[in-house]
C-alpha cells in the first residue's frame, strides 16, 4: 500500500490544474474517500498526510471514525438518513449532502442538544439526472433562506455529483453551473465558500472550475 505515492500523485495532479486555472492550490482540500477500505488502511492514509476523510454510509463509519483517535476532519458526504443524524452528528465535522429540509430540521436540532454547530453543505442535482439527490439549482435560494434562522447549521457552500463519463470534458459544465449558482447566491450568502465537487475521475476538471474539496475514493484509497 503505497499512500504516500498516491497522495503525492493526486496533490500533484491539483497543484497543476490550479496553475492551468490560476488558482492558489491551498485552496483546494483533498478528502480521501475511505469508504472502500477498514482501519488499517484509513491510519495508512492518515500517515500520507491527509487529514481530511469522508464517508457516505453511517453503519460503515461508525467503526471507524471510532476506532481511529488521531486528529481527523470527518466528512459526512452520502445520503443521510433523518434517523441516524444523532450517530453522525458527533463524529463528523462537515456534511456534504444537506438535500432536504426534514434533514436540515433534524440537524438543527440534534446539534443544539449536543451544543454544537455542524458545517454543512447543500446538494444541488445540476445535471437533473433522476437518480441524484439534491436541490434543483432554483429551489436553492429559497431553502437558504428558509434555513437561515437555524443557528446550528453553518451552510458554507454548495456540493454536487457529477454523472459518470467516458470523458470528464463531458461534465465540466456541472460544474461550472455549481460555481456559477455559487457565484450569483454569495452576495446575499457570502459565507458560500465552498465547493464540494470532483471525483477520481474528474476532479481536475472540478478543480479548474474552482472547487475547494474534492472527495477522492479509488485512485487514491484502494490498495
Ligand atoms: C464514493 C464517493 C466518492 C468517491 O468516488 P471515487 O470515484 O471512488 O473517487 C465521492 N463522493 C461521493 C458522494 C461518493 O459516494
Amino acid at each position: 500500500m503505497d499512500y504516500r505515492e498516491k497522495a503525492d500523485s493526486v496533490r500533484h495532479r491539483i497543484l497543476r490544474a490550479c496553475e492551468r486555472s490560476g488558482r492558489d492550490h491551498n485552496d483546494v482540500t483533498v478528502i480521501a474517500v475511505t469508504k472502500y477500505v477498514g482501519v488499517p488502511e484509513t491510519l495508512a492514509i492518515l500517515e500520507a498526510g491527509i487529514r481530511d476523510l469522508g464517508e457516505n454510509r453511517v453503519q460503515q463509519a461508525l467503526p471507524k471514525v471510532t476506532a481511529i483517535k488521531e486528529p481527523v476532519c470527518w466528512h459526512f458526504i452520502g445520503n443521510l438518513q433523518t434517523n441516524k443524524v444523532k450517530d453522525v452528528l458527533p463524529h463528523f465535522q462537515w456534511i456534504h449532502s444537506l438535500d432536504r429540509m426534514s434533514l436540515a430540521k433534524e440537524l438543527q436540532k440534534q446539534a443544539e442538544k449536543l451544543d454544537i454547530s455542524v458545517s454543512c453543505l447543500v446538494q444541488v442535482n445540476i445535471s437533473g439526472e433522476q437518480s441524484k439527490s439534491g436541490f434543483s439549482p432554483e429551489e436553492v435560494e429559497p431553502f437558504l433562506a428558509e434555513i437561515s434562522e437555524m443557528a446550528r447549521l453553518q451552510v458554507r457552500g454548495l456540493m454536487t455529483m457529477a454523472p459518470i463519463a467516458a470523458d470528464p470534458e463531458e461534465v465540466r459544465p456541472v460544474f461550472r453551473g455549481l460555481l456559477e449558482l455559487r457565484d450569483s447566491l454569495k452576495p446575499v450568502y457570502p459565507e458560500l465558500n465552498h465547493l464540494s465537487m470532483g471525483m477520481s475521475d474528474d476532479f481536475e476538471v472540478a478543480v479548474e472550475e474552482g472547487a475547494t474539496m474534492v472527495r477522492i475514493g479509488s485512485i487514491l484509497v484502494k490498495p
